[in-house]
């Protein structure tokens, strides 16, 4: 990797130079954290089978209108990907009680919630990623009422899309993060999704057994982190390497019922 400039290195992910201003390449490692870094491994294959998934998810979104900062897969560990200034805010999109809602309000895991709930966190490893409100986030100025606005509506219309995507492969939308960008086209900015979607940032559940399919395997030491991950893209229909995932619709959950 050394032919690109590093720009930036995070727990799971490293964000090279691109080919073009503008345009910046994001490397996906095998890393796996929990617990704000305390819990490490590498896992191997995580990475690729994370690209592979968000490609997929990332290029439906662009298809459908969902603006983000994909443009294209480079390899099994790269993507080509828009510049963008990334707001920071994890936005965490709700729809069964799991994880820290169930902590901290004693809702019991895997009720269904009562409507879809939006939560923002401020992007600080150093303070844990506390939660905060839309009052911490324009006072101190991470982002503006009407950045809150176009973020909150981007969240919805990504739950919309991946929870019946994910519905249609028999797999359980629990929750979910994005981070957002701001995509400067000239004058004009609009705010984009960024990062990745994956089994690193959903919580997926199988319809039929709730078996967990995401990252809490690994935060709950209950082991089968890839093989979840790599059942999660053959239900998308994506598992084939050298097959492009364009063109190739979700594979249907045969169910007895
Ligand atoms: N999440 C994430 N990165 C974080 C924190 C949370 O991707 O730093 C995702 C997590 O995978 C889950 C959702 O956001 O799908 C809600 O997480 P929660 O607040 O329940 O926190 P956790 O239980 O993971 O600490």
């Amino acid at each position: 990797m050394s032919r690109r400039r590093r720009i930036y290195e995070g727990k799971a992910k490293i964000l090279y130079e691109g080919p073009e201003p503008g345009t910046l390449v994001q490397f996906f490692k095998d890393d796996a954290t929990a617990f704000n870094n305390q819990k490490h491994e590498v896992v191997e294959g995580k990475g690729v089978l994370n690209n592979r998934i968000s490609e997929f998810l990332f290029s439906h979104m662009n298809r459908i209108g969902i603006p983000t900062h994909f443009i294209r897969r480079i390899n099994m560990r790269e993507q080509l990907i828009r510049e963008v200034e990334i707001v920071p805010l994890e936005v965490v999109v709700r729809n069964i009680a799991a994880g820290s809602l169930s902590k901290r309000l004693g809702i019991p895991e895997g009720e269904v919630l009562p409507r879809s709930i939006i939560e923002f966190y401020y992007k600080n490893d150093g303070l844990g990623d506390p939660m905060v409100s839309e009052e911490h986030i324009t006072a101190f100025g991470w982002a503006n009422p009407q950045e809150i606005d176009d973020i909150m509506s981007l969240a919805i219309r990504v739950n919309d899309f991946l929870t019946g995507l994910f519905l249609g492969v028999g797999i359980q939308l629990v929750d979910f993060k994005i981070e957002c960008g701001r995509l400067w086209e000239g004058e004009m900015m609009r705010i984009v999704v960024a990062d990745e979607i994956s089994p690193d940032s959903c919580r997926l559940w199988d319809i039929e057994t709730n078996e967990k399919m995401d990252k809490d395997r690994f935060r709950r030491d209950m082991g089968g982190m890839l093989e979840a991950y790599s059942e999660v893209a053959r239900r998308l229909g994506i598992m084939n390497e050298n097959e492009a995932p364009r063109g190739k619709g979700p594979v249907l959950v045969k169910t007895d019922k």
